[in-house]
Formats: structure tokens, sequence, C-alpha cells
């Protein structure tokens, strides 16, 4: 017995050892120095174009409600005023009426073209939210080195400093070797079906390939996880894919004072508690894995001890990372009952009760695994699932490809010291309709935002600082530069 006991204490001294000698060698990779490129650029312009941008109500309503043309119209004519070097050296093309696509053609044909986009349509502000807002949302108020509006951040700022940094190379005299695409998207808050797609089609019936893209999808984080001093500059190489159900229950209906034990909506209700109770299983693996790889060795010790111990305290580090929405998102694909519908009136039973249920599907899950999870999952309650709109989740690009070098050059560049590393975009964005075409595709807006920026979001008090369009401005330049000379 005593032997027992010394050698599992000789074990579990052993395996101490191996864990703190793990953690201590968690070291971030020793990189080359970058010198910061101080370009002098135009900040306060930046600010004034993307003001008088953000004052287009280019707003994408909800399908079925008709958007109206006119602001769109209006914006493309105002780009027209405002890039006149643009518009000039560039061919631009409407596609689908409303998206642009804009060409710089390459001296060097033999190699693939890239693609830089954005987009210009912007989700509505929510009634009864307007008074929350500092600044109105589509007025384009400039205070204190901040642009206020909707739009601010998503995306209308990638869309004009983009064009800010092409204006300054034109100025500049600058030609690129290799062909570079901007696509402005005009629906990509409602799934790009129109626009981006359409773009896809026209560069596909010209038998274009590129070599990479570049969309938003990301940002550089301050504060992305407690412990961490350094601002992490995420550019996400994947993006979930979509998918929503419909759980129907049926009844006999009749008058509510004779109910049956359970009515329609009593079976859907347990349905719905059992799906939630019911997470797809997940963990840290592909991209994640990638992502806590290389953030680890920047936390403080206790985290460090984990991160590099995964082989070990795997489990307890998912279940931790499961506890809040975003890491919960990175790890899975996510369950969320959004709309119910039951009787047409309260004493009357119904004879359809219906949930919609919206999952985000993970790289590794698809649409067929969640529908089984599902009908598994509610089993016996006499609920049928019913399939609506879907879309895979996208491939995952290369960490190792000249664009993701070239984004990262840029990014060390012009953003200061932070530490760059791949992620998955756990939204849609237009370029689930440009990687059909594309080897690569990456998603990062070059903006550094905080906790309290993100808010904005779709959300309140959406915004931007000019220091932001500044450095971005100078990223578009460096990174056209890496990837077109
Ligand atoms: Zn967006």
């Amino acid at each position: 017995m005593k032997r027992i006991f010394a050698l599992l204490a000789a074990a579990l001294a052993a395996l101490a050892v191996v864990v703190v000698a793990r953690a201590c060698t968690f070291a971030p990779p020793q990189l080359e120095p970058v010198a910061p490129v101080e370009l002098d650029v135009d900040g306060e312009g930046a600010a004034r174009r993307l003001a008088e941008a953000i004052r287009f109500r280019t707003i994408s309503h909800q399908p079925g409600t008709p958007s109206d043309p006119a602001p769109f119209e209006g914006f493309i004519r105002w780009l027209v005023d405002t890039y006149p070097e643009v518009h000039l050296a560039l061919l631009r093309e409407r596609i689908a009426d409303h998206t642009l696509l804009f060409t710089w053609p390459g001296s060097d044909r033999a190699l693939a073209p890239i693609l830089l986009t954005a987009h210009y349509d912007v989700v509505p502000v929510i009634p009864g939210t307007e008074d929350a807002w500092q600044h109105p949302p589509f007025a384009g108020d400039v205070v204190d080195g901040v642009v206020w509006g909707r739009g601010a951040l998503d995306d209308k700022s990638a869309l004009t400093t983009q064009l800010d940094a092409a204006t300054h190379l034109l100025r500049a005299g600058f030609r690129p070797r290799r062909t570079i695409f901007f696509s402005f998207g005009h629906d990509e808050e409602l799934g790009g079906r129109v626009g981006a797609a359409g773009v896809v089609e026209h560069l596909k019936a010209q038998g274009v390939r590129l070599a990479w893209s570049l969309d938003e999808g990301s940002f550089v984080i301050d504060g992305m996880l407690p412990g961490l001093e350094l601002p992490v500059a995420s550019v996400n190489v994947a993006e979930k894919g979509y998918l929503t159900l419909e759980l129907v229950a049926r009844g006999e209906g009749g008058h509510s004072s004779m109910p049956p034990a359970r009515t329609a909506v009593g079976v859907l209700a347990e349905g719905i508690v059992r799906l939630q109770g019911a997470p797809l299983p997940g963990g840290v693996d592909g991209v994640t894995a990638e992502l806590l790889d290389a953030l680890g060795p920047h936390l403080h010790w206790t985290a460090r001890l984990a991160f590099a111990n995964r082989w070990l305290l795997g489990s307890l580090l998912d279940k931790a990372l499961a506890g809040t929405a975003t890491s919960n998102a990175m790890m899975r694909t996510t369950t969320a009952p959004t709309m119910l519908s039951g009787s047409i009136k309260e004493n009357v039973l119904p004879i359809e009760a219906v949930a919609t249920v919206n999952f985000r599907l993970h790289p590794r899950d698809r649409a067929e695994d969640v529908i089984a999870h599902v009908e598994r999952v509610v089993a016996g309650l006499d609920i049928e699932v019913r399939a609506g709109t879907s879309s895979p989740p996208s491939p995952v690009s290369s960490t190792d490809s000249e664009g993701w070098h070239a984004i990262v050059r840029a990014i060390r560049e012009t953003q200061g010291e932070v530490i760059v590393v791949p992620g998955l975009t756990i939204a849609g964005t237009d370029t689930k309709h440009y990687s059909q075409i594309s080897d690569d595709s990456y998603r990062f807006n070059p903006m550094r935002v905080g906790p309290e920026d993100l808010t904005g979001f779709h959300g309140t008090n959406e915004r931007v600082s000019i220091d932001n369009l500044a450095r971005a401005t100078r990223f578009y330049v460096q990174l056209i530069k890496h990837a077109a000379e």
C-alpha cells in the first residue's frame, strides 16, 4: 500500500513538473521587428468624408419592406464627387443597380487579383432607442475627435478609408502590378444575396479567381480577455454558417375551457426547454485552438498554466469558455430560439404552435448534423422540425499565405504593438459569397475598439475616432503596396 502511495506521489510530482514546465516555455513567438510607418494622411478629411457618408440613410430593412432607392443613388453620386481620382483611374461597374465594383488594373496579368471589400448599407435604428443616442444616428456629427452615427463602424468607415487609401496612392503615382478589385455591397445586412452574390457571378463569368480577399468581420480589440494588456488584432480566417429551423407542434383546437392535458403550446415549450438544455457538442479545436495558442503566452500565470496544458486541462477550459456568450460561440454551433406563435385568441386552443430557432454553424458542423441533433432532442414530443434558410460555414483560410502575411505586416506597421491572431467570425459577412472565388478570405477592420464601442454595433451610439480613420487609411495604403507592388 505504502509503495502505491509513493508511486502515486512520484507520478503526481512528475505531472506537476511537466505542467509547470509547459507553462514556463509557453512564450510569445520572437517576431522580426517591424518599423512603424507614419504616412502623412488627412484624418480630419477622412472624418469629414465619413460624416457625409453617414448622412445618407442607406438602410436595409427586413425583407418584404421596400428600401428607398433614393439614398443609395445619392450615395453613389456623392462617391463620384468625393473620390474623383478613383473614378478617373479605376473602372467602375454597377452590379444589381447599387453594388459597386471598382477595378484597378495591374500591370502584370499573370498575378492573381485581390479584392478589398466593404458594404454601405446599414441596419435601421431600433424604434424607441433614438433618444438613447448622444448624437442623432444620421446627423454625421464630428465631436471631440469622434465621428458619430449609424455605419461609423459597420461598415462605411472601411469603404471611405479604402477609397482614401486608393486616392493617396494615386496621387503618389502608384501603379499596382497585381489587379485590385474594390467591391462595395448595398445589401450585406440582408445577406448580400443580390449585391455580393452578383459581383461573384460577374467575376466568375470573366474567369476571375482571386488570390485572396479582405472584408469586415473583426477588429483590433482592446481588453479582449482579463489580464491581457496588449490589443488583439483578430484576422478572421473563417465565418460561421447559418441555419433557421421551425419547430411545429399541433393540437385539436377548440374552447380553452376544456383543454387537453397539454396544448400545442405546452408541447412546444417542452421542446424548446429540452433544446436549450442540450447544446450542440463543442470544444476548442481548429481556429479557436490556434487563437488560444496565440493569446495564451500573453496571459497571466494561472491562465497560461491552463492554456499551455490543454492536453490535461482541456475539459475544464472548455467549461470556463462555454460560460460566456462570445467564447461559447467560438466553440460550438449556437442555438437561439427567437420567435414564437400560437393561438389567434386567448380563449381558443392552438391548432398549431411554431417556434423559430436560429443556429450559427461552427465550421465542424453541417446543417444536416444540426437537424439530426434537434430531431433526437425533441423525439417523442410529436414536434415536426421544418428547415428554413441556411448557408454552410465557410472554408478555413490559410495563416501562411501571401495575403495573410501582407495583412499581418500592414497591421504591425500601422497599429502599434498588437498581438495578431487568427479568429472566427461568429456572425455573417458578404465574404460567404466572395470566398467562392477566392483561394483565401480574411475578415478584419483596422479599427481599434473596446467593449464599449462594440455595443454600437447594430445598437446605439455607433462611433469611430479620427485616430482610427487615420490608422485605417495607413493600413490600407500599406496593404495595397505589399499586395500589389
Ligand atoms: Zn457589416
